[in-house]
């Protein structure tokens, strides 16, 4: 402990991650409050960080209002058709209504668009997406942030919020360390907007042993979003809606703009159409949802685990026939050279040229997130124009604890935001969160030395351990005294994977299997406690696997609350097989005790204000 220096900081707006979402909340608070003392703390370097570090093709979330081409209802419904019916239309639609002004502003700070050379209008791939050469995507927000912030800490972790302990349920700030020096950091902060990211490996990946670490969402992406708000007794809802999806084999290339711009299309083994082979066993499960254009991402998922469970696999993306026009064959490659460059290699490595040879396709692991094309997250608060009274609560993006924002994957209920969407969310986050201090809803927060020296305890235990347990190595990493942080992110992935409905199982899952999932997962949190680290980069590692247990927990607990398959294609009830509207017409919400640890659970309604008269649903 004594090795460890302390460093302190005092802020009013802390944010925490400096991914899409957070660097759009560095940008906006410093737009509304010019003289505010804004921090931007990061796990890695903002300039390669988060889901976009690689950088990206499309921008997936464009109305193009200028032009006519969407408005925000049409997105709303997009949302809604897509999630099955399951989204806070009040948080997508003040997203839309915002979106296109970021894009504006990324073409503005010099992101290469692509433009329709016909109408000079940005290229769309798809209803919603536009083009982009995006390689320097995050570089370019990235730069928004750093002249925006007072301070960018790069290289430090966050593993707890602080709690002011003047006023019940309400925030202090953060702590965390430096991955790089081993020295501790307290924010103490009027405001704290989390935007640390989504969640993968918390089910065992497909790619195991040497490919370990090969996942379609960002391997670093450990859950802190949602840990670090369940951890002080902040609402989560949907966290029951993970996502799955099809991409290519092995490498996880994008299949976007090979689906819409190069009208590529899927079959199975013997050159089938498999998916209408499963319309009407699906029309069984889910009723007119399958009937729905575009049609449901889980649906098509399920039509695809179906055939291959039958037999028909592999499945194929038939790139042949459209790899023969020069101009589609370069936007192919350049689709990867953009974004996944791992792709071109794998088909390298196995032979595969798409000009002459169909690649096949996977479906994925499940992951945790809140803004591509599933909605898990925090329950927030909407803004004061659209949302009805048991969607507000005062300021918009506010989680359930004062104080406490949310932008991006954090936030739930609101889909297919994507990297626009969520740069957007973190300006609405930080506008709010901005007018929350003025509103003088920040004065006289006390932070305690001793909450913090706690946390600092707590969060180097895993050093003191290893230092101890060390001792007793019997061989290899063999000992009775700790686990490392490897071993535990194995045991978890396999609780996981078998019990809550992964790739072991097809994605079946049931009550008994779920409550035995939940009794491993309550008996591996014990074993945490004996978590050891080496060194600093395993420390890292032993924080980011007590984040991704607890988000864990908090997705089993959902999963087994809904009694219902909500959305075949992401994971199945076996022993709830039909989408069921007339109880489950609801969003899902959960709140973790944090003195006990105990999950309650809650069902809230869902209004469509958008053609609210075609849809009284509403449980
Ligand atoms: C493979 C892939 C392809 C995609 N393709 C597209 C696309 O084509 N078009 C599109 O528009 N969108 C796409 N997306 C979606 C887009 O990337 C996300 O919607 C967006 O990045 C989410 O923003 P975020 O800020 O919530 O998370 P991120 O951008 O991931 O940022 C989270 C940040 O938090 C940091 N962090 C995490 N934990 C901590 C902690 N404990 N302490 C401090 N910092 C922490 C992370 O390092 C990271 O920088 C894609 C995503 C992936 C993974």
């Amino acid at each position: 402990m004594a090795n460890h220096k302390t460093h302190h900081e005092d802020c009013d707006v802390l944010v925490v991650g400096g991914g899409m979402a957070g660097t759009g909340a560095a940008f906006e608070a410093r737009h509304w409050g010019r003289d505010l003392k804004i921090i931007c703390v990061e796990k890695a370097n903002i300039d390669r960080s988060g889901a976009v570090a690689q950088g990206l093709y499309a921008i997936n979330c464009y109305m193009g209002m200028q032009w006519g081409e969407n408005q925000p209802e049409d997105h709303v419904r997009y949302a809604r058709n897509d999630l099955m019916g399951m989204v806070r239309e009040d948080l997508g639609y003040d997203m839309a209504r915002h979106v296109d002004s970021t894009v504006h502003m990324f073409d503005e700070w010099g992101l290469p668009m692509m433009k329709n050379e016909e109408n000079g209008r940005y290229l769309r791939e798809g209803k919603w997406q536009i083009m982009i050469h995006g390689e320097s995507y995050k570089p370019i927000v990235a730069e928004a942030a750093k002249k925006s912030a007072d301070k960018i800490y790069n290289r430090i972790m966050v593993t707890h919020l602080l709690m002011d302990e003047e006023k019940e349920n309400r925030i202090g700030g953060a702590v965390g360390f430096n991955m790089r020096t081993g020295d501790f950091h307290i924010f103490r902060a009027k405001t704290v907007i989390v935007a640390a990211g989504g969640a993968s490996h918390i089910f065992k990946p497909r790619a195991v042993g040497e490919g370990m670490g090969r996942t379609w969402y960002a391997p670093w992406s450990n859950g802190s979003a949602y840990a670090l708000p369940i951890a002080v007794g902040a609402k989560m809802t949907q966290m029951e809606n993970r996502i799955v999806l099809c991409r290519f084999k092995d490498g996880y290339g994008p299949v976007g703009a090979y689906f819409l711009h190069l009208k590529t299309y899927t079959q199975n083994a013997n050159g089938e159409n498999y998916e209408k082979k499963w319309y009407d066993q699906t029309k069984e499960l889910v009723g007119e949802y399958i009937d729905h254009h575009p049609t449901p991402t889980c649906l098509r998922n399920h039509a695809f685990i179906q055939e291959t469970i039958a037999g028909g696999g592999p499945i194929h993306m038939v790139t042949t026939e459209a790899f023969q026009d020069p101009h589609l064959e370069t936007v192919g490659w350049e689709n990867f050279l953009g974004m996944t460059v791992g792709q071109a290699v794998v088909w390298a490595s196995q032979n595969i040229d798409p000009k002459y040879t169909n690649p096949e396709l996977t479906t994925s692991e499940p992951y945790v997130m809140g803004s591509h094309a599933t909605c898990s997250g925090a329950w927030v608060s909407g803004p004061e124009d659209l949302s009805p009274p048991e969607y507000f609560w005062g300021y918009n993006r506010m989680l359930t604890v004062d104080g406490l924002f949310g932008a991006g994957d954090t936030v739930g209920g609101s889909a297919h935001k994507f990297s626009s969407g969520s740069f957007t969310e973190g300006r609405l986050a930080a506008k709010a969160a901005v007018k929350y201090i003025q509103d003088q809803k920040a004065e006289g927060i006390k932070v305690t030395d001793k909450q913090c020296d706690d946390f600092k305890e707590a969060v180097f235990k895993p050093l003191e351990t290893y230092t101890v347990a060390q001792n007793e190595i019997t061989g290899g990493t063999v000992s009775p005294s700790y686990i490392s942080p490897i071993q535990g992110l194995q045991r978890l992935q396999r609780i996981m994977d078998e019990y809550v409905g992964g790739i072991a199982t097809n994605y079946m899952t049931n009550a008994n299997m779920l409550r035995r999932g939940l009794e491993l997962l309550a008996w591996l949190e014990e074993d945490l406690e004996k978590v050891g680290a080496e060194d600093l980069h395993q420390l890292m590692r032993a924080w980011e696997l007590k984040h991704r247990a607890i988000t864990s927990q908090c997705v089993t607990e959902h999963t087994m609350f809904r009694e219902e398959t909500r959305w075949p294609g992401y994971y199945y009830r076996g022993d709830h097989m039909k989408l069921d509207d007339d109880n489950w017409h609801c969003l899902t919400v959960s709140r973790r005790d944090p003195k006990t640890g105990k999950f309650t659970m809650e069902k809230v309604p869902v209004y469509h204000i958008v053609d609210k008269n075609e849809k009284k649903k509403a449980s």
